[in-house]
C-alpha cells in the first residue's frame, strides 16, 4: 500500500474522476468486458466509515463483492465481515478474517449452510451467528449450537411503512419486534450465548430516509432494553446509500451517525454497522466495448460486449449506473441506449443517455460497478464471466481470470466426479 492508509478521500468518487488513459490501457491489456476494482478507494471508503463511527464495530457485507482482493484489503484495514452464506463464510475465513470479527447471517439457511456454520462455530467460538426465525433457532439447537447468537429483528416501523412490511415479502427477514424479547429468552434458555440484536432495513439509507433509519434503530434499542439481557452489541445493518446518479449528493455519514446515536439513546452496547455497497460501489468500474451501433429514427442503440450477465442491476432493479464514453476525440452528443449481447429485451445497461455519438470499437466505462457487479454475474447465454483486475496504488493484478467456455461446461464435464 502506498500513501496514507488512513486517508478518507473524497465523499464520493464519480465516474468522471477515473483516469481515462488508465482505463483505456487496462482494456487494451486485459480485454473487455473487464471489472476494475481500485483497492485504495476501498480503503478510503472504509476509513471514512470508521471515522464517522469511531466507536462502532464496522463489518463489510461480503455479498457486495466477495473477491479475495477486497476481503484481504478490508481485513487489513481493520473491518470485520458479515457473511450471508456458507460460501461467504468460507471465503471470509480463507481471506484471513479473525472469526471474532465475523458474523454469519442465516436467512432461510439450507441445511448444508447451517451444518457448515455450526462446525465453524464449534471450532471458532468467537464467531457470531445471526438468525431471524424461530425455525432457524430450532435448527441451530438440533445441531448442538451453543455459540454467540444474535437475533435479527423485523422492525416493522414507521408511518406509512407498516402496511408494506406486514404483508410484503419483507417479513422474510427477522422476527417481528414485538416477539423479539420472547424469542431472545427462548434462545438463551436453549443455551445460546445471546450477544446482540440486529436489523437491516433493505430499503437503504439515504438523505431523505434518515427518519426511517432512526425509527429502525430506535425499535432495535427498545428490543435491547426490553430483553433485559446484557447485550454486547446492537447491529443496525447496512444499506448505506451511494449516489448512483452523477448529480446526486453523497450520503452525509456524520448525519447518519448522529441519528443512529440519538436513536440508540444511551444503550450500553457496542454499535455495529455492516454496509456492503458503500465500501466497494465507487471503487469499481466495468469496461465494455461497443461492437454494434444502430440509428433508427431518433433512437441510437449502442450494442456492447457487457450486459445483464455482467451487471444485472439495471435489468433486475431498473437501477441507474452512470456510463461514460472513453472515446478520445470530441464528438457531438447523442441520446443513446446502451445494451448488451444477451437475447433479452431487459438486457440494458443504460437508456436515454447523452453520450458522444457512439462508434464501433468505442470503450465505455460503467460506474459504481464495484458492488453487486461480478458478484451477481451469471453465465446466462453460456457466456463466460469477465476478468477482474485490482488496482493497488502502483500495482495492477488480475485477481480473477476471464472465464472460458470450458468453465461454462465444467460442471457438465465433471458430472461423474464425487462431490468435493
Ligand atoms: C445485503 C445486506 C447488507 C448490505 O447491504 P448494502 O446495501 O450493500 O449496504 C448488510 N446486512 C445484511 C443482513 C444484508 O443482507
Amino acid at each position: 500500500m502506498s500513501g496514507d492508509g488512513n486517508a478518507t478521500g473524497p465523499a464520493v468518487r464519480r465516474l468522471a474522476d477515473w483516469e481515462a488513459d488508465e482505463l483505456r490501457a487496462l482494456a487494451r491489456e486485459y480485454g473487455t468486458p473487464l471489472y476494475v476494482d481500485d483497492l485504495e478507494r476501498v480503503r478510503e471508503n472504509h476509513a471514512r466509515l470508521a471515522a464517522a463511527f469511531p466507536d462502532a464495530e464496522v463489518l463489510f457485507a461480503v455479498k457486495a463483492n466477495a473477491g479475495r482482493h477486497v476481503l484481504e484489503t478490508l481485513d487489513d484495514a481493520g473491518a470485520g465481515a458479515e457473511c450471508a452464506s456458507a460460501g461467504e463464510l468460507a471465503r471470509a475465513l480463507d481471506a484471513g478474517f479473525d472469526p471474532a470479527d465475523v458474523h454469519y447471517t442465516a436467512v432461510n439457511p439450507p441445511a448444508e449452510d447451517l451444518d457448515y456454520a455450526c462446525r465453524v462455530a464449534a471450532e471458532h467460538p468467537a464467531l457470531t451467528v445471526t438468525a431471524g426465525a424461530r425455525d432457524t433457532i430450532e435448527r441451530l439447537d438440533e445441531r448442538g449450537f451453543t455459540g454467540r447468537f444474535c437475533l435479527r429483528v423485523h422492525p416493522g416501523v414507521g408511518a406509512g411503512h407498516s402496511e408494506e412490511v406486514s404483508t410484503g415479502k419483507d417479513v422474510k427477514f427477522g422476527v417481528p419486534a414485538d416477539e423479539a424479547a420472547d424469542v431472545l429468552a427462548d434462545a438463551a434458555e436453549r443455551g445460546f450465548d445471546v450477544v446482540g440484536v440486529h436489523a437491516h432495513a433493505g430499503s437503504g439509507i439515504s438523505a431523505d430516509q434518515l427518519e426511517e433509519h432512526e425509527a429502525v434503530v430506535s425499535t432495535l434499542a427498545d428490543v435491547a432494553r426490553e430483553s433485559g439481557l446484557d447485550l454486547e452489541f446492537v447491529d443496525v445493518g447496512g444499506g448505506f446509500g451511494v449516489p448512483y446518479h452523477e448529480d446526486e449528493a453523497p450520503l452525509d455519514l456524520d448525519a447518519v451517525a448522529e441519528r443512529t446515536r440519538a436513536a440508540l439513546d444511551g444503550i450500553d452496547a457496542t454499535l455495529t454497522i455492516e454496509p456492503g455497497r458503500y465500501f466497494v460501489a465507487d471503487a469499481g468500474v466495468l469496461l465494455t466495448e461497443v461492437n454494434t451501433v444502430k440509428r433508427v429514427g431518433d433512437a441510437t442503440v449502442a450494442g456492447a460486449d457487457a450486459g445483464m450477465t455482467t451487471l444485472v442491476r439495471p435489468a433486475m432493479y431498473g437501477s441507474h449506473h452512470p456510463i461514460r464514453s472513453l472515446a478520445t476525440e470530441s464528438r457531438a452528443t447523442e441520446n443513446v441506449s446502451v445494451v448488451g449481447p444477451v437475447c433479452e429485451s431487459t438486457d440494458v445497461l443504460g437508456e436515454d443517455r447523452d453520450l458522444p455519438a457512439p462508434e464501433r470499437g468505442d470503450l465505455l466505462a460503467v460506474g459504481n460497478a464495484g458492488a453487486y457487479g461480478v458478484e451477481m454475474a451469471s453465465q446466462y447465454n453460456s457466456r463466460p464471466r469477465p476478468a477482474v483486475v485490482a488496482l493497488g496504488g502502483e500495482t495492477r493484478e488480475v485477481v480473477r481470470r476471464r472465464e472460458t467456455l470450458a468453465d461454462v461446461t465444467l460442471a457438465e464435464d465433471t458430472a461423474e466426479d464425487p462431490y468435493p
